[in-house]
């Protein structure tokens, strides 16, 4: 520690070194012994230059052959495909197996790496989708389940792995999906697709899930990157955008000059049959905050722990103390709150809270992320500000989990939809599990929801609703952790409050970082 510059911030186990993360997953009856071992994996020095490669080099769109002929294809680093392979080795991609442990895994994986998650998450949600397609979901699932990555560009029913991609939003309408003007044209027994999207993440997907306006209405279809005769497929990719983060992962804007694609789900439909899939991708947003927020915590403890102010380490300082415990506070309230969101999805009993809270979730969790990052790269003062260090890129990516999948006001009106159909008694179990504040809240909420000016104050009911969803989650995981937490409030930044003897709580929790 000669110059006084903490030692780099790798080899560490993200599993172990994680309370909160072990005891949710513990509260799932989810076997730790894989977790550990994943944590070793993705914590190692190794992992870690994996993803800065892979974001200091990002992907490169081939839009013509050197003769002029369209190419349409992304190149990406090395370091992008060996993070792909190994998190496809890890399941990453397979949402048929046990939901909590592959939220775990999540949680970890995009703390180090962001960007090769989206098409990880697209393609485990797609099969929600595809339900509604039997004989497609059928003759794809084995590719997009497999955990032999294969990035070659080749027809999907000739690799050993296949992931989906997703596109929905065109240059006039995003959030407003109905407004879609992409065409789809039925011809002998297949559509053509002619039109555009303004955004398609991950282009070098097997296939999309896309909306297209058919004869009957707004539709699903699934387009593959190649025809069944094996010729690529009429998708051209215009140009790739030029991000604030999420650098390592290609998002482009792309033409569809009558392409090949098969119907998911009834014409008129397509609303209803993507939103399966958006239900769970939304899930995938608010764990993946949750991971990056402890990740920000976890590199502000350790420069505290090593950077020495004033003759003494920063985590000795009563004030850095305040902050940091206040932000693991934070940090332990989202994990409980994602991780039970994520129990709610593995099982049908749960499917009330699944309904109700996901937007809530959505929202709360993702948009405390710029907020929570800032905060803990600030902990690292001027080193925090440098790109040398993982935080600026955590940073850069911070914003985007509340953005895509439905953006905050969107998140807060689909909770106020929720609420207005019957919430099948999802508050009162909440408000039940929280004592007193639990009942304040859940009367504010319903007064919320049915008041005359409910849309205009569906950010405050959707972000009552997660809080109560915090509190619960933290009184299943630890009493004392909710009191301090009921206590807190919403108000101030962070460390601008007394969390008295919880403090001290809060800082043993954090011993194993
Ligand atoms: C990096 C990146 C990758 C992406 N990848 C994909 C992809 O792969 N596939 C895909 O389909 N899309 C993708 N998107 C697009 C993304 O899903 C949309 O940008 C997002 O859904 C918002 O749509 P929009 O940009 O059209 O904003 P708009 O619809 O114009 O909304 C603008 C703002 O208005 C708010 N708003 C909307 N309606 C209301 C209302 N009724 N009342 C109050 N406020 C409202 C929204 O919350 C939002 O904040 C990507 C976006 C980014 C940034």
């Amino acid at each position: 520690m000669g110059a006084n510059q903490p030692p780099p911030f790798e080899n560490v186990n993200l599993f172990t070194s994680d309370l909160p993360l072990r005891e949710a997953v513990s509260r799932a009856g989810v076997d730790a012994k894989d977790l550990a071992a994943f944590g070793a994996e993705y914590g190692s020095a190794e992992t870690m230059e994996l993803g800065r490669l892979a974001n200091e080099n990002p992907p490169r769109l081939r839009a013509f052959e050197p003769n002029g002929e369209r190419a349409d294809r992304v190149e990406f680093h090395p370091a992008w495909h060996a993070l792909m392979r190994k998190s496809m080795t890890a399941g990453l991609h397979d949402s048929t197996g046990d939901v909590v442990e592959r939220a775990a895994r999540l949680y970890m994986a995009t703390q180090i790496e962001a960007g090769h998650i989206c098409p990880l998450t697209m393609t485990g949600a797609a099969g929600a989708a595809l339900k509604a397609a039997p004989e497609i979901l059928d003759a794809w699932r084995p590719y997009t389940t497999a955990r032999d990555y294969d990035g070659a560009f080749r027809p999907w029913f000739t690799k050993k792995s296949a992931t989906l991609g997703m596109g929905m939003t065109e240059r006039q309408s995003g959030t407003d999906v109905r407004a879609t003007i992409t065409e789809a044209r039925p011809i002998n027994g297949h559509y053509e697709i002619t039109g555009h999207k303004w955004f398609l993440s991950a282009p070098m997907s097997d296939g999309f899930l896309v909306l297209a306006q058919a004869p009957g209405g707004l539709t699903c279809f699934l387009l593959p990157r190649f025809r069944p005769d094996r010729s690529v497929n009429g998708l051209r990719l215009q140009r790739l955008k030029d991000k604030l983060g999420n650098r390592s992962n290609a998002s482009a804007e792309v033409e569809f000059i009558g392409a090949y694609a098969e119907r998911v789900g009834a014409e008129g439909e397509g609303v209803r049959t993507i939103l399966n899939m958006v239900q769970l991708t939304r899930l995938d947003c608010a764990i993946a905050a949750a991971g990056q927020m402890r990740f920000g915590l976890a590199l502000a403890v350790h420069h505290a722990r090593h950077r020495l102010v004033f003759g003494r380490p920063l985590i000795e300082q009563p004030l850095m103390r305040a902050v940091l415990a206040d932000l693991a506070l934070s940090s332990e309230a989202n994990t409980a709150l994602v991780f039970r969101l994520a129990r709610a999805h593995a099982s049908p009993l749960d499917g009330a809270y699944a309904r109700l809270m996901t937007p809530a979730v959505k929202y709360r969790v993702t948009k405390m992320a710029p907020a929570f990052i800032y905060e803990t790269l600030e902990c690292l003062g001027g080193n925090g500000y440098a790109e040398d260090f993982p935080i600026a890129r955590l940073y850069r990516e911070a914003p985007l989990n509340a953005i895509w999948e439905g953006s905050g006001n969107v998140m807060a009106l689909d909770v106020l939809r929720v609420l207005r159909k019957g919430d099948s008694g999802v508050i009162d179990t909440l408000a039940g599990a929280c004592g007193a504040p639990g009942k304040a809240a859940a009367d504010e909420i319903r007064r919320l929801a049915s008041g005359e000016d409910a849309e205009a104050h569906a950010r405050i009911t959707a972000e009552r609703l997660a809080r109560l969803g915090a509190l619960a989650a933290l009184h299943e995981a630890n009493g004392a952790l909710a009191e301090a937490y009921a206590t807190r409030g919403a108000r101030g930044t962070w460390g601008a409050c007394d969390l008295g003897a919880t403090q001290g709580l809060v800082r043993d929790r954090m011993v194993a970082l």
